[in-house]
């Protein structure tokens, strides 16, 4: 006998159809008690969730929609369900601004994404390094924002430039505490290759052949165990650690203690390409003690970013393992 529950999945699928309503087995006192259903379902209070958005998702590729139209777009995000957000930008408005039209939309700055003008981290660039982030550690601790978060990475040919660039990090790390914030670094893939001491350039991210450079280490576990946990986070981008051929799960595992932020990212919209498993990533994550989540949408095969966006709330909405 088939359910009442897999009767009423039947039942949508031939209404959205158009079958239903040339059946002969179903009166109309059934379509109705299915259009109440699911009037009622639209008009449920919302659920409470806490996941943030990436504003880059709106402005990547030059889109317009957002700048064009700041406090509306905020609102418009809100109302998608996202509760936090970090920034990359601010589309073109002041921050003093943005954070009042935040504020207005219910949404918490809780993270930007900034990079020093530097690709090579040298002893004579160290200064200006700081004095970067002195000036954006303030703007920032101004508007109570809880990181600032470095997504660009540095140049890192060996386990020298890697370690050096930790102590950079450290410096950062510092500046950025003694206002109140704490200091991360977002990565991409490109982390997830070897360098060997004195290397002069990285070594592929699986070693196919020979024998394997003494001494070599992954970037990312380089970067990890170069800086002091007490001044330095990690934000795992989960998709760009798989596009890096490693799990992020596993990293998380491994280092409990410092990846403490996430970037949800897929293919485009979340759970579409079917390679994530958000499932695991938010258990652990959530096992860990991570709070911050910041969805990121770069790639949208063609359609409008905010689309794009409120189809990865929707898929967070519904996941019942995201809190
Ligand atoms: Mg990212």
């Amino acid at each position: 006998m088939t359910n009442r529950r897999q009767f009423m999945k039947n039942a949508s699928l031939l209404a959205a159809t158009g079958v239903l309503a040339a059946s002969s087995n179903l009166s109309a006192a059934t379509v109705s008690a299915n259009q109440k259903a699911s009037k009622a379902k639209a008009n449920a209070p919302k659920v409470n969730k806490s996941f943030g958005l990436q504003i880059y998702s709106l402005t990547v590729g030059g889109s317009t929609e957002f700048s064009s139209d700041v406090p509306n777009g905020l609102k418009r995000i809100a109302a998608m369900g996202y509760t936090t957000l970090e920034l990359a930008g601010t589309a073109g408005v002041s921050l003093t601004e943005f954070k009042k039209y935040a504020d207005d939309a219910g949404l918490k700055i809780v993270s930007t994404h900034l990079n020093p003008p530097y690709y090579e981290y040298t002893r004579d660039n160290l200064g200006g390094i700081k004095e970067f982030w002195k000036k954006a550690v303030a703007e920032h601790a101004a508007i109570g924002c809880k990181y600032i978060i470095q997504p660009g990475e540095p140049a890192m040919r060996s386990t020298e430039e890697v370690a050096f660039v930790g102590e950079v990090f450290n410096e950062a790390g510092k500046i950025a505490k003694a206002a109140g914030l704490t200091f991360g670094y977002h990565n991409h893939s490109g982390e997830f290759v070897w360098v060997a001491p004195r290397g002069r350039e990285a070594l592929p991210a699986r070693w196919p052949w020979g024998k394997f450079p003494e001494g070599a280490k992954l970037v990312y576990d380089g970067m990890i165990e170069a800086t002091d946990p007490s001044l330095v986070i990690f934000e795992n981008d989960v998709y760009w650690t798989v596009m890096g051929q490693r799990d992020p799960v596993e990293y998380m595992q491994k280092y409990p203690n410092r990846i403490r932020v996430l970037h949800i990212k897929d293919v485009a919209v979340l759970g579409e390409s079917g390679m994530m498993n958000f499932k695991k990533i938010f258990e652990t994550a959530y096992a860990n003690g991570i709070q911050d989540f910041f969805v990121e949408l770069e790639e949208n095969h063609g359609r409008p970013q905010f689309e794009g966006v409120k189809g990865c709330a929707e898929y967070l909405m519904k996941a019942d393992f995201v809190k």
